[in-house]
């Protein structure tokens, strides 16, 4: 028998959960159709998994500096699989976490793949599901390059099934995932080699940031390849890789291979032909504003859409969804300006808004940048000489702040405040009527010196 819901969620990740639950709250039916673990991607093979791999490499790091401070650490060793066992339990503990909040929300969960009978009709496993609104929350995978030996690589997927750190990486990619596991490896013990396609990492990102992060790489010991295009992967016997690229007669040799070369929306096999619901070449759904896809009735949130790839868009997304469907709020939707964001590399760095590149092809001559460099007092008692970078841009006389880059310790933590006061307008005057918390590092923003 056909079962019918006001709403049905295809793919129990972060935009599939909100949106479900937040309608739940508001008295529809739904239901979720998820075909591997609750939590998406976010909490099984990103984020969160991610995160800990990352204050592992952090401990690492406070280790070297510890001498600096006094300590005598004559010895120390690391336990990837031990932190592995851990992470992989506090995974598993999210994931049952998440299913008793699907009961107590009143959300129905069926298990399986998802494909599209017609617009309002869903098929998993033979059986047929009806909603009056279906949200499509299916996000993406890692591509992996067409290329000669490509499966012998890994994705970021298989990043957190290793069980040992890697001797020799290649990490081919430079984008927010190859620079975040290139610092993990490369701390946790890996020699790690970064190939770029072309000449910086973080493409998208404010010039200074992108240089700042690849000074540092280079600095901290990561090998860096710009220009590099892989030809091809291949496996000797005794299971070492040989990777192959344009223009180098040796082929690179390492023991594993990470493509974190982008990742590609998981539409292909959702039949949506059966909806006339159209899709860009890569793949992904276009929406309006209010995530409506040209097809009335159906919706998509998350990375299966062409916007920022990050959990709390997916959240607010789908979040604010449900309030314009079913809670009589019929403007209601995520505005994407003003996102911000943070990229979990060592140092970390944090970002909102324009660009200074941006700014200036919008504003011209309106624009302003105020941006300070220092060694902040953490690092006057190590040995690695990491520096903090700021940049605001602000436009116009009143000097509105439109963006703030930051890279350094700390920043990580450091930006949600600021973005709040910069997605209510604040100017760099706001910033200055600001009293300092002293001694800190992010004191530095609200006292960057007028001219
Ligand atoms: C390595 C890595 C690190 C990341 N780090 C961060 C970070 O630090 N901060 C941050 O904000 N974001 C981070 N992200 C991005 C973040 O994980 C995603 O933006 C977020 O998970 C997107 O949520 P979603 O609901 O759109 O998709 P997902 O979380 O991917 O959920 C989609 C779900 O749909 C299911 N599904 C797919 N097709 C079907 C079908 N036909 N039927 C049924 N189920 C289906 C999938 O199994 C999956 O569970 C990271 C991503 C990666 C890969």
């Amino acid at each position: 028998m056909t079962k019918h819901y006001d709403l049905i969620a295809i793919g129990g990740g972060s935009g599939g959960l909100s949106v479900a639950e937040r309608a739940a709250r508001y008295g529809a039916r739904c239901a979720i159709i998820e075909t591997g673990r609750l939590g998406g991607t976010c909490v099984n093979v990103g984020c969160v998994p991610k995160k800990i791999m990352w204050y592992a490499a952090s401990l690492a790091h406070a280790l070297d500096d510890a001498p600096g401070y006094g300590f005598k650490l004559d010895y120390f060793d690391f336990d990837w699989q031990a932190l592995k066992t851990a992470r992989d339990a506090y995974v598993h503990d999210i994931n049952a976490w998440y299913v008793d909040y699907l009961a107590r929300s009143g959300v129905d969960l069926v298990r399986g793949f998802a494909r599209f009978v017609d617009v309002r009709t869903l098929e998993v496993d033979g059986e047929n599901y009806t909603a009056d609104h279906i949200v499509i929350a299916t996000g993406s995978r890692p591509r992996i390059p067409k290329l000669p030996g490509a499966e012998f690589g890994i994705s970021s997927d298989g990043f957190f099934e290793l069980i040992a750190c890697p001797p020799r990486v290649a990490i081919v990619g430079s984008g927010y995932i190859a620079v975040e596991l290139a610092g993990v490896l490369h701390t946790l013990g890996a020699e790690v080699t970064l190939l770029l396609r072309k000449d910086q990492v973080l493409g998208a990102f404010d010039p200074m940031l992108r240089e700042e992060l690849m000074n540092r790489l280079q600095a901290d010991g990561v090998t860096v390849l710009t220009r590099t295009s892989v030809r091809a992967l291949a496996r000797l016997a005794n299971g070492t890789l040989n990777l192959h690229c344009e223009g180098q007669d040796q082929p690179l040799r390492v023991d594993t291979v990470l493509w974190a070369i982008g990742r590609d929306p998981n539409t292909d096999r959702l039949d949506l032909a059966a909806t006339g619901v159209t899709v860009t070449p890569d793949g992904a759904i276009p929406t309006d504003p209010y995530q409506n896809t040209n097809v009335p009735g159906v919706y998509a949130i998350g990375d299966v859409t062409e916007r920022f790839h990050l959990t709390p868009v997916a959240i607010a997304a789908g979040r604010r969804l449900a309030d314009r469907l079913f809670g009589q709020q019929p403007k209601r939707r995520l505005p994407y300006e003003y996102i911000p964001s943070v990229v979990f590399s060592h140092p970390p760095i944090g970002t909102i808004g324009l660009t200074e590149q941006e700014a200036r092809h919008q504003y011209g001559q309106a624009v302003k940048i105020y941006q300070t460099q220092f060694r902040p007092m953490y690092h006057a008692f190590t040995s690695r000489p990491v520096r903090t970078t700021m940049k605001l841009v602000c436009i116009g006389p009143e000097e509105r702040i439109v963006g703030c880059h930051l890279i350094g310790e700390g920043v990580d933590e450091m930006l949600q405040g600021f973005a709040v006061a910069i997605r209510m307008g604040a100017t760099k005057r706001d910033f200055d009527d600001t009293v300092a918390i002293h001694p800190t590092s992010a004191e530095e923003l609200v006292t960057l010196p007028s001219t």
